[in-house]
Parts: structure tokens; sequence; C-alpha cells
């Protein structure tokens, strides 16, 4: 049924309401499938946020509702968003109701939970763990080793490159053969050796009950390739509705087709404009083939009013994004009028850079903007560096997305894995960095207590039955102690009883013992917000919380802060003022990937997409100097640097060129001309 009041779509332009109200009420397209494909800041995720509201206020049942966003963040801004839009109708019955909105996560993490939930059913053991990339190119690494690859014949593809293939062949559902000879030339004389190392990582990843990122989708897909399976799981949830469809892959879109095979009660929405994760094997033609796909009869919404950016910050990405190969035929526009073009800043080097950002966010903020309204974005997260120390210098409180996490640093992943190989003591890699971490067991005392372990019916018990190792002593006994005790141990009181066994080995083995274990109470904090310890694990392997982020749980000492991101993690978002750094070539387009054309493009897409981050004002910074940090061949060097070929001479008249500082040439060196200190204040400072 219509709601009676529908206050909130007044608030949205005739598309947007189309594509809100499709299938809702009695129009005659119940269940046929909805595409929403529509350039950046139209407002796609918006619409997706009142579709979702409106389906709810029409009585949709919310526990029924599959959404699948780019990251769990994404996730939840939408449903506050949901829940802030159907407020004004349903009141405080809202909260209840986005709080029902249980399915609601990424592709891996939705995958992860359908698979425990079926496990019985598909023959798996719904114990299994997790592994993240790292984990997942170790284990890559010691059945190579196993296999003895690495021995033979030194010039085999590292662990690293192994692992890649294997994945876009996953991903891709494309043959070895193929994505050799498209994307990884250089290793095609390995294809049979590939073959048996795969065939031998899929079996160990059985052996040891654990599963990879890639798994997560592989398996999902495997199981509702049966079709019964398809259809009960399918039958769950009367919508599904995928946010940044062009962001998905092949295995991606063979899932949805399985669950709503014509496209009953699917909506995605996406612009292939932006679709930046082809390395990841997405594939754009996921998008532009979903009604040959789903249904001839899908309904497509375009949507061509940019809301987010002012005209002339919209012009310069259009600009950008018209010399593309490939035809994006949305045309947006913008009744935002302004005077400020983006600015195309010439600066000296990556010192510079960093005090140019400094200046301009703290001149920003005086004109009455928060920091976290401002964003700095970057190719690569090591390109933030110079800036991460100038921000601490000048005590700007920051955080960072997208780059090491909180979780990479090893005193984390130690504790994490302490608590994986509990949860799952067949997992080999969890279970050579704890026993690691013990006085005199080596690599080889350790394989073989995880020999042992394997080959029992209850590993922990096998455990605690061997001898210690000989000059292992007391710790040994205190580590078997302490599985034991973790076995059996309440969620979340085991992270505390985990991290009181750590603790002596932590300062042992790190200098810093002090500064590291407060990072483990906080680990302990971000627990707390969790149901179970599986929840945690899973969740924090799949999308790991940002270092500084209030998501992480982590009471922030500021309530203010200046955003860092790769541009892939700013996918979606927008701030009034964007700065982009090292908008340079070599950088952007980055010189590491092979440079073949269809590289390039998407090069050229990221830089479109950073671009339509900005509201008001956008900053592209070009510094004529910059570090290039160690490719394993070519080294860490300086590199004299142009303006990016994105942007060719006759795109300039669409921004303004401006060199900083503006009395550049005979200043004094870049090192002294960093302002004073401000001592005075600080000391006023640490009372406030
Ligand atoms: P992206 O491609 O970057 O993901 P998007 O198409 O998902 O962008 P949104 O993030 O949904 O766009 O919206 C961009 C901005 O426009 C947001 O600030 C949103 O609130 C605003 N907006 C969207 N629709 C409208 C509207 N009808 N009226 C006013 N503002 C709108
Ligand atoms: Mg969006």
């Amino acid at each position: 049924p219509v709601p009676a009041n529908t206050a909130y779509l007044d608030a949205l332009n005739p598309e947007q309401r189309r594509a809100v109200e499709h299938g809702v009420g009695t129009d005659g397209t119940v269940g046929v499938p909805l595409l929403v494909i529509a350039g950046a800041g139209s407002g796609k995720t918006n619409t997706l946020a009142h579709r979702v509201a409106h389906l709810i206020v029409a009585g949709a049942d919310p526990r029924r509702i599959l959404l699948m966003t780019f990251s769990r963040r994404a996730a939840a801004e939408m449903a506050s968003r949901v829940e802030r839009i159907a407020r004004r109708v349903l009141g405080d019955r809202a909260s209840v109701m986005t709080d029902a909105l249980s399915w609601a996560g990424t592709f891996h993490g939705i995958g992860a939970r359908l698979l425990r939930e079926f496990s019985e059913r598909i023959g798996l053991d719904p114990a299994f763990t997790i592994h993240d990339r790292e984990d997942s190119a170790d284990l890559m690494n010691l059945v190579r080793h196993d296999l003895g690859f690495s021995r033979t014949e030194s010039r085999f593809p590292t662990k690293g490159t192994c692992l890649a293939i294997y994945s876009r062949c996953v991903n891709a559902e494309m043959p070895i053969e193929a994505v050799l000879g498209q994307f990884f030339p250089w290793c095609s004389g390995w294809a049979n050796e590939l073959k048996q190392l795969f065939a031998a990582y899929v079996e160990t990843k059985q052996q040891q009950n654990v599963l990879d990122y890639d798994d997560l989708l592989l398996y999902w897909a495997q199981m509702v390739a049966d079709a019964p399976l398809a259809d009960e799981i399918g039958a769950r949830f009367d919508h599904v509705m995928v946010d940044e469809y062009q962001d998905t892959n092949r295995l991606q879109s063979s899932i949805l087709l399985a669950l709503k095979p014509a496209g009953r009660g699917l909506t995605v929405v996406g612009d292939d404009a932006q679709s930046i994760y082809s390395f990841r094997a997405a594939t754009v033609r996921n998008i532009l083939d979903f009604p040959k796909q789903f249904s001839p009869a899908a309904a497509i919404v375009t949507l061509d009013r940019n809301y987010r950016s002012t005209e002339p910050i919209l012009s310069a990405a259009n600009g950008v994004i018209s010399l593309a190969k490939e035809r994006f035929t949305k045309n947006l526009w913008t009744d935002r009028t302004s005077t400020r073009k983006p600015l195309l800043v010439a600066i000296r080097d990556e010192a510079d850079q960093a005090r140019y950002i400094v200046e301009q966010v703290l001149a920003t903020r005086e004109e009455g903007a928060l920091l976290k309204h401002q964003a700095v974005l970057f190719r690569t997260s090591s390109h933030s560096g110079p800036l991460e120390v100038e921000l601490t210098r000048r005590n700007i409180p920051f955080v960072k997305f997208g780059g090491l996490k909180f979780l990479d640093a090893a005193h984390v992943k130690d504790m994490l894995a302490l608590l994986r190989f509990v949860a799952n003591p067949r997992d080999r890699v969890a279970g050579f960095r704890i026993l690691h971490l013990l006085p005199g067991v080596g690599p080889a005392s350790a394989q073989r207590v995880l020999d042992r372990m394997a080959e029992a019916s209850d590993p922990i018990a096998a455990l605690a039955a061997l001898p210690s190792p000989p000059r292992a002593g007391a710790d040994w006994r205190l580590f078997v102690e302490a599985i034991e005790n973790l076995r059996y141990s309440e969620w979340p009181v085991d992270i505390e009883r985990a991290r009181l066994w750590y603790e002596p080995h932590l300062d042992r083995i790190h200098e810093d013992g002090e500064a590291r274990r407060a990072d483990l109470i906080q680990l302990e904090q971000i627990a707390a917000g969790y149901p179970s310890r599986e929840r945690f694990l899973t969740e924090l392997t799949l999308d790991p919380p940002d270092a500084t982020s209030d998501q992480a749980g982590v009471p922030l000492l500021d309530e203010d802060y200046l955003i860092l991101s790769t541009i892939h993690s700013a996918k979606g978002q927008e701030w009034k003022s964007v700065y982009v750094l090292n908008v340079v070539d070599g950088c952007m387009p980055s010189d590491l990937g092979a440079g073949t054309s269809a590289e390039l493009e998407e090069e050229r897409r990221l830089l479109y997409v950073a671009m339509t981050r900005a509201k008001d004002d956008l900053h592209l910074l070009v510094p004529q100097r910059f570090f290039v940090h160690g490719q394993a061949a070519k080294g860490d060097r300086h590199m004299y640097a142009s303006r990016t070929r994105f942007i060719p001479e006759k795109l300039l008249p669409m921004f303004e060129r401006t060199v900083w500082p503006r009395a550049a040439a005979s200043g004094p060196s870049s090192a002294n001309r960093a302002p004073p200190i401000d001592i005075r204040a600080r000391m006023r400072g640490m009372w406030r």
C-alpha cells in the first residue's frame, strides 16, 4: 500500500521519486528490477536510502531487506539516513524499524553470515575463521614451499603475485591461462605449476577450515548454484539493494542472479564513470548489462542533476571525464553557481604541499568550516606521510581512511591470531604466529605441534597432552593453560585473558611495550561492542576500523578532525573542501601499473572520483618534485614531476592556476619557512 503520509518524498526530484516509488503500491511494477545509473553526486545513495525508508513506511519488513554497500561504514550511514527519513512519518518507531535492518553490510560480510548459517547444508564447519589478504599470502607461501616451487626456481612468482593471480581467476570467473595472458604475461610460463599450487592451496584451506576473502563470495556463489538453496535464501529477502554496483564483479552478479533470477525485488545503483576496482576484477559490464542479465523489462532511471558540487567544480570534473576513451553519456548539471574555480596549485615539493594544506585547512576553519568537512585525498596511502608529520607537528587532529590499519600493527595481529587460534585450532597461519611468540619454539617444533593437533579430533586437547618443546620451559605451560582457559571463557572476558597472557611477551619482544599495551586495551574496548567472538573476528577481518576513527569505538580526544583518505576509500562521500595530493604524472596515473590503456582509463576515472567529492572548494596540488617509495626494482627516488596528463592544455581554462608560496623564488629555504610554533597558545591550551 502507498503510505498516507509521504512528506519526505517532496524533497526529491521527479526522477529520484520515480526510483523511490518504483514497485511500491499499485503502479504495476511490483518486482520489476530497477537500475539507477547516474553520475557523481546526483543523489543515487540518497535515493536508495529514501527507497528503503519508503518501503518500510509502506509496510515492508525491514528484516527482509538485504542491503549491500561498499563498506560497513557506508551501511551504517545508510541505516541512519533511513531512520532520519522514516522518523518524519513513523516518529520513534523509526529507530525500531531501522534497527531491524539487520541484513545491511558488505557483500563479503553478508556472505560470511549466510555461510555460517547454512554451513551444515553445504558441508562446512561453521567454526571457520577468515584470512585477510596478508594471512592468505602467508598460507600461499607455506603451500608454495611445501610444493618446492620457491626452492627449485627462484623466479617463481612471489606469494603476493600468486595470490593476485588466484584471486583474479576466482573473481572474474576466468581460466588461469586467460588471466595470465591478459594481466600477468610475465608469469605465463608457470601455468601448470600455478594450477598445482592453487589446487593445493584450496585443499589446505579446507583442511584448516579457513576461508579467504574470495572464498566468501565463491562459496556463496556455489551455495546458491544449488537451486533449492538459492530459492530458500532468495525467498528470505523481498528486496535486495546494491549501492556502487559499478564496482561489483562477475561472482557478485552471479550471486544476485541466483537469488533473484528475474531480478524480482532487485535494485542496483551505480555510475559507470566511477568504476575504479577493476584490479579486483570488478567489471563495469555488470551495470551496463543489467537489463540483459536480469530482465529486459528492467526499469532504468537516470539522474542528471548534481546536488553536490558548484558549477565550476562540476565543469572541470566533466571536462576530465569527457576525455575518456569510453563514452559516458551522462551530462550532469547543477544550479550551484560560484565564482571560485577549482585550483591547480604549483608547489615546490611535498613538504611545501603539506604546509599549503595546513594553511588552507586552518583558513577554511577560520571561515567557520569544521575540520571534518575537509578532506585530503591521495592515490596511495604512503603519499600522506609528509602531511601526517606536519599535521602532528601543528597539533591538527586527523583520521586516516584506507591506510595502514590499527589491526595491521604486529601486536594487535598477535592478539587476534590468538583468538582465532582458539576459535579454530586448525588455522595454521594463526597457529604459527602464536607459537612463534614462545621463546625456544622454532619453526620446526611449531610445525610438529601443529601437525599433531591437525591429526587429532580435539586439537586443543591434543595440544595440552603434548610434552613441552625442549627449550620452551615454563612459557609452554602458561601458553597451554591460556589456550584451554580461553576455549571456555566467556566473551568479552576472554580478550582480557588473552591480553594478560600476551603482555609478558609484548614486553620481551618490543621496546615500546607500554604504548602497544594501550592499543590492546583499545582492542578490548572495541571488542566490547560485539556480541560474540565470532562476530568480532569476522567483522574486524572483513572491514577493519581505521586507525583513529570513532567507528572503532575509540574515544577521540578531539571531536573535530581532518579527513585523510585514499581516493578508493573516499568513494560515495563528500566534503566542503577537498585537497588532492600529487596530481602529477607518475602518480596519477601511477607509473607502477603496466600502463595499458585500460589501466590508464581507470586512473582517469580515479581522478574524476576524487574531484567529484568536493562541494565548494577543490585544490589539485602539483608538486614539482616528489618522492617515490621503493618499488623493488626502482628503489626510493625523487622524481621531477609534471601536471597529470589527464588535465591537458585545453582543460586549463577550467582551473585557476596558482603558485605557492607566492613569493617563492628567492625566499629562505623551505625548512626555515615553517611558521613559528605558538608555545604560549599551547600552554593555555593545556588547561582547556
Ligand atoms: P556518488 O556517485 O558520489 O556516490 P550519489 O549519486 O550517491 O554520489 P548522494 O551522495 O546520494 O549522491 O548525494 C549527493 C548530495 O546531494 C548529498 O549531499 C545529498 O544529500 C544531496 N541530494 C541528493 N538528492 C537531493 C535532492 N533531491 N535535493 C537536495 N539535495 C539532494
Ligand atoms: Mg553514492
